[in-house]
């Protein structure tokens, strides 16, 4: 079975002196609500600048979370101003990375192949990939709801490593910060969809192992909507992982 995943984008949000305050309190919180982190496992996605003071808090398994970044870069190392290199996320001891996020897309003119490299650069380092795809309004329209989603996914399967875990997230992007949340059928049809992909290219095992994410307006009051699907895996959460009590009641959704 595959273990649900709980992961929180915090996006541009909380300098590393509140990334301190916030992951310290969400650890205690959890722990005082006695969550068990074989059942539901949970990581954050803090801005790089955080990164080493949340891997202080973490480290040697000192809080049971994990975490990663909010993207890297394709290249490893030289001349590339303002980019991250996954070499300098595994010498954090990031789990995971985000990469494909929708906001990248959009405002950094991230193409599926860029993706598909960066996914590449990820296994380079011995960080799972956490692939985001998603449907515009428009898309949804014109193409219905797979379409567009399962063709970001294939050509960004290109960049994976054979047998290296990945980790998908169908964030529909109409439904990122809009409050108007996919129904859990809707997420679960684009997630089967992604899932038969995953065979295709990868087979039936990485297919029967891959955690597929929702992502878009997830809250305490729709998460278990969501997991009771067979194809859906866990979250992939923003404005509410930065709401302290509202994000531990998501990771709390079997409660
Ligand atoms: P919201 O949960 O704020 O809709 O954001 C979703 C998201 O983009 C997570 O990556």
């Amino acid at each position: 079975a595959r273990t649900p995943l709980i992961a929180g984008n915090w996006k541009m949000n909380l300098d590393h002196l509140q990334s301190i305050a916030f992951v310290q309190k969400l650890a205690w919180t959890l722990e005082d609500k006695k969550h068990d982190f074989s059942d539901v496992e949970v990581a954050v996605f803090p801005p790089f600048t955080d990164l080493r003071s949340v891997q202080t808090l973490v480290a040697g398994d000192k809080l049971p979370l994990k975490f990663g970044g909010q993207d890297l870069s394709a290249h490893d190392a030289g001349a590339y101003t303002g980019e991250i290199s996954g070499a300098f996320l595994a010498a954090l001891d990031s789990a995971y990375v985000i990469i494909g996020h929708s906001e990248r897309r959009q405002y950094h003119g991230e193409t599926d192949e860029l993706v598909a490299a960066k996914v590449a650069a990820a296994h380079r380092h011995g960080i799972v990939p956490i692939i985001c795809v998603g449907e515009t309004a428009e898309d949804l329209e014109q193409h219905g709801p797979s379409a567009v989603p399962v063709a970001q996914l294939r050509t960004a399967l290109e960049g994976v490593v054979a047998g290296k875990e990945i980790v998908v997230a169908y964030e529909p992007v109409w439904a990122i910060g809009s409050g108007q949340a996919a129904t859990s059928a809707q997420a679960q049809q684009v997630c089967e969809a992604l899932r038969a992909l995953i065979a295709e290219v990868l087979g039936d095992d990485a297919a029967a192992a891959t955690r597929i994410l929702y992502g878009g307006s997830v809250k305490a009051n729709n998460i278990a909507g969501f997991l009771k699907e067979p194809d859906v895996d866990g979250a992939l959460v923003g404005g509410a992982s930065l709401q302290l009590e509202e994000f531990a009641s998501i990771v709390r959704f079997k409660s």
